[in-house]
């Protein structure tokens, strides 16, 4: 059970330096623009739930609530600002970047903003990778563009010659934007400047196209992701009708949790059956997918299947290969169904015209849609004011329409998954009328 301790953000030290947002502001009262320092925002968020803890106001889970500080740690004049994203591509990376150096830039006058290059990688020396200079010109337009400028990459770095490039380029703030991976090295870099006494700010900004950290709310890149999924989804939706005895399959993101696989199905309600990694289903007998397919089939003319890359890896061959940061590569759920549906139908005797969409880079590499744009400018910003006050070793999200800082130990203990007992789901069985249970 989460205690108030768990949700503690680590800080540098005292905020002594004023803030310049009065200057921004035009010398207008500026106390309303600040947060509070010791404004939290509730873990819970049902009478029921604070019921149930028992606990003072004082004691009860809470978040550091994000935004502007009237103080701050850094000198505004003197502050050295790196910038990195790792992993996997996700819509709105280059939205994030833009929005870091315009913070810092048109609120606080930073003007020293690096940008490390492919991931982890940048912070090696003798790697080739020469960090770039963030200007507001560089990043004027980046946005439009889908990928990441500074680029990305897997792979494990020395965490020790990491702090030894930013101590050796003077930097004092670093933002990581990265998936779960890159918030863990994130946390072992903040860890090692502490043990070293260098007072390195680390500060994250979650990237999960899968929405699978918890504990940020929604992730940046995620609605655009599953509004592109829907597309595809209708467009399966329409094959399948026009064919005689048409299935159409969906396979979209989504490793460990079938987030984008739910909401892109709900999107259109084109979807006959959702498959995701949180809910196991059996393939073969009464009740098992391939039964409930052909019926389906039989009882409409053809069949959508949404299914998550991550569903149904128990009914594969696993070969133990990882990546190269050393996740376990996953078995082609999508290439497996279409073959046992196909012989379903043949083996009857029966017709059958599949068509197999794979979405999942497409969806990867496009610009984030507005909604998520806006997302992405108000995180980065909330990262900013965090780390001008000294915040390290946390990321920012977003609970009950609140920017919240959260520690980097507190999201990567566990992964976010959709619950086979929530109301994610229910919705979901709701719209597909699929089988509760498959099995
Ligand atoms: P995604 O999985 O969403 O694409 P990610 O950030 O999880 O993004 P990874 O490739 O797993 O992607 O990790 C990104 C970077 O973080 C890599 O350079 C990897 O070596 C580093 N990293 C991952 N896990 C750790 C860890 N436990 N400690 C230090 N560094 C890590
Ligand atoms: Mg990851």
């Amino acid at each position: 059970m989460v205690t108030l301790a768990d949700l503690q953000v680590r800080s540098l030290g005292p905020c002594t330096v004023p803030s310049p947002l009065s200057h921004y502001v035009g010398g207008r009262a500026t106390n309303e623009y600040y947060v509070g320092e010791d404004d939290r925002v509730l873990f819970d968020d049902t009478v029921e739930l604070i019921q149930r803890r028992g606990l003072p106001l004082e004691e009860l889970p809470t978040f550091e609530t994000g935004g502007p500080r009237a103080r701050l740690f850094f000198d505004p004049g003197s502050v050295r600002v790196g910038v990195v994203t790792c992993g996997g591509l996700c819509p709105g990376l280059n939205d994030v970047i833009r929005a870091i150096v315009m913070e810092l830039h048109e609120h606080y006058g930073v003007r020293d903003v690096v940008g490390f290059r492919n991931g982890y990688a940048g912070l090696v020396p003798g790697l080739g990778l020469e960090p770039v200079a963030l200007t507001p010109d560089f990043v004027a337009n980046i946005h439009e563009r889908g990928g990441t400028v500074l680029g990305s990459s897997r792979g494990a770095q020395d965490v020790g010659v990491v702090v030894d490039t930013l101590q050796a380029r003077g930097i004092d703030i670093l933002f990581v934007i990265g998936g779960d991976g890159s918030m863990r090295g994130a946390h072992r870099i903040a860890e090692e400047a502490t043990a070293r006494g260098a007072d390195i700010a680390v500060v994250g900004v979650p990237k999960t196209i899968d929405n699978d950290i918890p504990h940020i709310g929604q992730s940046f890149g995620f609605q655009t992701a599953y509004s592109r999924a829907a597309q595809s989804i209708k467009a399966a939706k329409i094959e399948a009708e026009a064919s005689l005895n048409g299935v159409g399959l969906v396979k979209v993101m989504g490793r460990h949790a079938g987030f984008i696989a739910c909401y892109s199905a709900l999107a259109g309600h084109d979807a006959d059956f959702v498959l995701i990694p949180e809910v196991p289903f059996a393939l073969d007998g009464d009740n098992g997918l391939l039964e409930h397919v052909r019926r389906k089939v039989a009882a409409q003319g053809h069949a959508v299947l949404v299914v998550a890359e991550g569903a149904g890896q128990e009914h594969l061959p696993h070969d133990g290969a990882t990546d190269a940061s050393g996740n376990a590569r996953l078995a082609d759920i999508g290439r497996l169904l279409r073959e046992r549906i196909t012989d379903d139908f043949t083996s009857r005797g029966e017709e059958v015209l599949f068509r197999y969409f794979d979405p999942g880079y497409f969806i990867r590499s496009v610009p984030a849609e507005p909604s998520d744009s806006v997302y992405c400018s108000r995180l980065a910003q909330t990262a900013v004011h965090a780390a001008m006050a000294g915040r390290t070793d946390m990321v920012v999200g977003r609970r009950r329409h609140r920017f919240v800082h959260v520690p980097i130990s507190y999201v990567t203990h566990r992964p976010h998954h959709v619950s086979p007992d929530g109301d994610l789901w229910l919705s979901v069985l709701e719209s597909t009328a699929q089988p509760f249970d498959m099995r």
